[in-house]
Parts: structure tokens; C-alpha cells; sequence
């Protein structure tokens, strides 16, 4: 039996969902005439309480989609220094949309008001770069799954407004979000200019995001979708996968999350450890001590069939989700219990 702890993107689609997949009516999207995908865009616009959603083949062709229409070249954004837009995107603000990033040293990945207000460039000062952006994430990534708390989100809107930047939400995992912390998509689409979410993480489908927004904002995302390449024909099959998705698998995540937390109370324990990230989600991430390299810990786990990432400086990451079972998780657990240097 696999342990497979790399990402919530490892899962496969469960039988109901294929049947789903199976059974749904399909078309040619580009013309928009697959009747699943449009049924699965109106159903998430609506759930965010925003005009209109656009169907994506990936997370990061969402939000470059979102940067592009949000800024012009020359550019400035403002992110935390942990951000995926910045960090695992291969480049692609610079490469796209000819946009820097200017930083932010956040806790965790999440940043204040303040820190915004202090990093917008002065209009007037043609030297700098034209701040024009700014985007959060939540879930945090590489901040190890916290969750930001939505009056620091309301209060950098009205910086946001104040200055006349954009405003985008980076949600991969903003599902996880908000079972943890008891908010509603229309929490979100009540705050920001634009929304990414992904069906291809905790929620358990194969492929597949979103991006929400105005209808004049996806008007012009449909173009640059297009120009990315990202135009796809009978994407129903997929699409269907997401409607079974947000139907049947936001509450389950609750469970991703107590595996988390009883990882996080094994690992807290161990002699091994130098220091572990408080767990609020499904991700975990934890330092070793100095006397246990990242490579021989991660031997030790694959030869037990456990497989999780290394982020470097002796940190490791490992994610739950919805095909790490229970019977996974009480072996992995007692790996964990019995495991010496
Ligand atoms: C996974 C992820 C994305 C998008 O990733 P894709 O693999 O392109 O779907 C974007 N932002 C964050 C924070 C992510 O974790």
C-alpha cells in the first residue's frame, strides 16, 4: 500500500464521479456550446455571488489569466514573498504579462493592511514601477495551509479601493479555507475583483479550475484563455467531474484536516523535530533537527511506501486528501510513533 503525501493533486476520480463523467451531455466549448461547462460556470458564479466564472484546464492559467487583464506591462504587484504566483509559476508574471512582483515579508504567507499601503510605488513617481495589483492566497501554500482571516482581507480592499488597485484571490484551497474557518464563497466574491478556484486539489477531480469574476472581466478572460492556448472542446467530461465535486466533496475536507492535525500532534512529539508549523488545514510542514537529513528521512519513508516533498531547508511538506484512507493513515501513524534515527 502507497502512502502518497506529495499533494491533494495525487487523487483519482472516485466511481460516481466517472459515472457522472460518463453520462453528461457535451459540446464544443469554444463555441461555448458544452451545456456541462456552462452549467458548472453559472453554478460557481453563483455560489460566489459574482456575474460570471470561466473554465480552466489549470490553477496557474487562471490566475496568469487574472494578472494579465488586471495590469499592464511595466507593472507592479504586490504579493507575499511565499506566493505561488511568484514562486511556482514558472516565471509567467514576467513572461506574460511583462509585470514585477514586489514582496512582501508576511507570517506565514499572509501579510496586513499596512504592509500594502507601505508597498504601494506613489502614482506620481514615474521612476518606480506602476503598482497596479494585488494578490492574496488562501489557503497559503508554502505558508504551510493557513488561513487568512477576512476582516485583514476587507481591510486591504479598501486600500485596494483608496489606491485603485486591483484585487485577486489566489484560492486553490480556498474550499479548505472556508470549512476551517466558517466562511461563504459570497464572504469572498463580496471582496475581490477576481477569484481562482481548483477542482483538481482537495476537491478530488482529475483536471480543472475556475476563474470568477464581472462579466466584462471574463469576457476578456475568454481571450486571453484562448491566446494561452487554454480553449478546450468537449470539456463537459471535465466539467462534470467539478459539479459532482462541489457537491459531494467540500464537507469531507473536514476529515483532511483532523488527519492533519493527528500527524501534527505524532510529529510535535518526536525527538527528530526541530520545529512544526501549527497546523489549520490539510497541509503540514515541519523541520527536522540537524542530526537527520532531509535525504535520509525521506529514505526511510519511501522504504516504507510513504512518499511526501522536501521544500528545502531541512523542511518537508506533506499534504492529506481524499484518497489517503484511514487505514493509511493509522500505518502512517504508527510509522511516525515507531520511527528512530
Ligand atoms: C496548486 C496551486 C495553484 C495552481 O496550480 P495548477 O497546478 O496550475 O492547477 C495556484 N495557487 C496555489 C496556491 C496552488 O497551491
Amino acid at each position: 500500500m502507497e502512502i502518497n503525501l506529495i499533494s491533494d493533486t495525487v487523487t483519482k476520480p472516485c466511481s460516481n464521479m466517472l459515472d457522472l463523467m460518463i453520462d453528461c451531455k457535451v459540446g464544443d466549448d469554444v463555441f461555448k456550446e458544452d451545456p456541462t461547462v456552462n452549467k458548472l460556470e453559472n453554478l460557481v458564479a453563483n455560489m460566489f455571488g459574482m456575474e460570471s466564472s470561466l473554465f480552466f484546464p489549470s490553477g496557474t492559467m487562471a490566475n496568469q489569466t487574472a494578472i494579465k487583464i488586471h495590469t499592464e506591462p511595466g507593472d507592479q504587484l504586490i504579493c507575499d514573498k511565499y506566493a505561488h504566483v511568484y514562486n511556482y509559476e514558472g516565471g509567467g508574471v514576467s513572461f506574460n504579462s511583462g509585470v514585477s512582483c514586489k514582496l512582501i515579508d508576511g507570517e506565514r504567507g499572509m501579510f496586513t493592511a499596512d504592509q500594502v499601503l507601505s508597498s504601494i510605488n506613489p502614482p506620481d513617481f514615474y521612476h518606480s514601477p506602476k503598482t497596479s495589483l494585488v494578490c492574496v492566497e488562501n489557503t497559503t501554500n508554502k505558508g504551510g495551509g493557513a488561513c487568512w482571516n477576512t476582516t485583514e482581507l476587507k481591510k486591504i480592499k479598501k486600500i485596494c479601493k483608496e489606491n485603485k488597485l486591483n484585487y485577486h484571490l489566489d484560492g486553490a484551497r480556498l474550499w479548505n479555507a472556508m470549512v476551517e474557518s466558517n466562511t461563504k464563497p459570497k464572504d469572498y466574491g463580496k471582496i475581490f475583483d477576481s477569484i481562482s478556484v481548483c477542482l483538481s486539489k482537495g476537491l478530488g477531480c482529475p483536471v480543472g479550475s475556475l476563474l470568477i469574476g464581472s462579466k466584462e472581466f471574463i469576457n476578456k478572460a475568454m481571450r486571453i484563455r484562448k491566446l494561452l492556448g487554454g480553449g478546450m472542446r468537449q470539456s463537459g467530461f471535465l466539467a462534470a467531474c467539478g459539479i459532482y465535486a462541489l457537491q459531494n466533496n467540500i464537507d469531507r475536507l473536514k476529515i483532511d484536516h483532523l488527519r492533519a492535525r493527528e500527524i501534527e500532534s505524532i510529529l510535535i512529539r518526536s525527538s527528530f523535530i526541530k520545529k512544526v508549523e501549527k497546523v489549520e488545514t490539510n497541509i503540514l510542514i515541519f523541520q527536522l533537527n540537524q542530526n537527520l537529513s532531509e535525504e535520509s528521512f525521506l529514505k526511510k519513508m519511501r522504504d516504507n511506501n510513504v512518499k511526501l516533498i522536501s521544500m528545502g531547508d531541512n523542511k518537508l511538506r506533506l499534504v492529506t486528501h481524499k484518497d489517503y484512507t484511514q487505514e493509511m493513515h493509522e500505518r502512517f501513524l504508527n510509522i511516525l510513533s515507531y520511527f528512530s534515527i
